[in-house]
């Protein structure tokens, strides 16, 4: 088949988004981009998708589009734990995210609040962000981790090089190469080189996301796409469930 970039990551107005499936479809089509829609599945997320019984609905209405059936689980909600094999397999992929992280106090931080809490450093707001992200790996069935180096908008000015050290990206790479968990190149929140060259090195499987909620985001993969060619990742090894599997979504691994 000839191959086509895949957007493995966008909403629609099941969650935040402003475009309907039927939209977000046609979207796809006008781009030549094979696009997902993974709306929010969670109880702690501005979405419609907040039972087993909306998940349901959501892949019936899915079904009826030309687009690859995908969801958002927030990690630190336990939504996701609640999904009985049944529906769980009417997906083409699941996206897992890191919406909140665990501190080392235990207590879960939202990756969008506006200030850290008081005396917590950016380092170890890093610490607990991989630690995090380990534990997603550990436990949670997902085919692809979303926006990776997601992190709260104070950090967002900071020099990525900074809040990384090669230490904590190695343990991240690590951690997904062991689940068999893809790392999304998000259009929305953008990794920097170093790190997805790592994950490339290392053989993680690099799957493209728009993140897109408009119509001039979804589908819209071309950033991401073009760091992936400059570091020779081939195109037909981009994430694509019907070409590599789900782990536990209708393709089989
Ligand atoms: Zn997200
Ligand atoms: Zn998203």
């Amino acid at each position: 088949m000839t191959w086509q970039p895949t957007d493995c990551h966008a909403h629609s107005t099941h969650s935040d988004g402003t475009m309907s499936v039927a939209d977000v479809a046609a979207r796809g089509k006008a781009l030549g981009v094979r696009v997902t829609v993974s709306d929010h599945i969670s109880r702690d997320a501005p979405t419609s998708v907040d039972s087993v019984a909306a998940i349901e609905r959501y892949l019936d209405d899915l079904e009826q589009y030309d687009v690859l059936r995908g969801g958002e689980f927030c990690w630190h909600d336990a939504l996701w734990r609640e999904v009985p094999p049944s529906v769980v397999r009417r997906f083409t992929h699941r996206v897992g995210s890191l919406h909140s992280i665990r501190l080392s106090d235990g207590k879960f931080f939202r990756a969008f609040s506006s200030a850290l809490p008081d005396g917590l450093t950016t380092s170890q707001y890093m610490e607990a962000h991989v630690t995090s992200l380990e534990e997603l790996a550990g436990e949670m069935p997902v085919d692809v981790l979303a926006h990776p180096t997601l992190v709260p908008p104070p950090m967002r000015t900071l020099d990525p090089h900074e809040l990384w050290s090669e230490a904590l990206e190695t343990r991240a790479v690590n951690a997904l190469l062991d689940a068999g968990i893809a790392f999304e190149v998000s259009a929305r929140y953008q990794p920097h080189e170093r790190l997805v060259r790592r994950a490339v090195d290392a053989g993680v499987r690099i799957s493209l996301g728009s993140d897109g909620h408009r119509s001039d985001q979804v589908g819209n993969i071309v950033m991401p796409l073009a760091l992936t060619r400059a570091l020779g990742v081939a195109d037909d090894a981009l994430y694509d469930p019907e070409r590599h599997g789900s782990r536990t979504g209708a393709y089989e691994a």
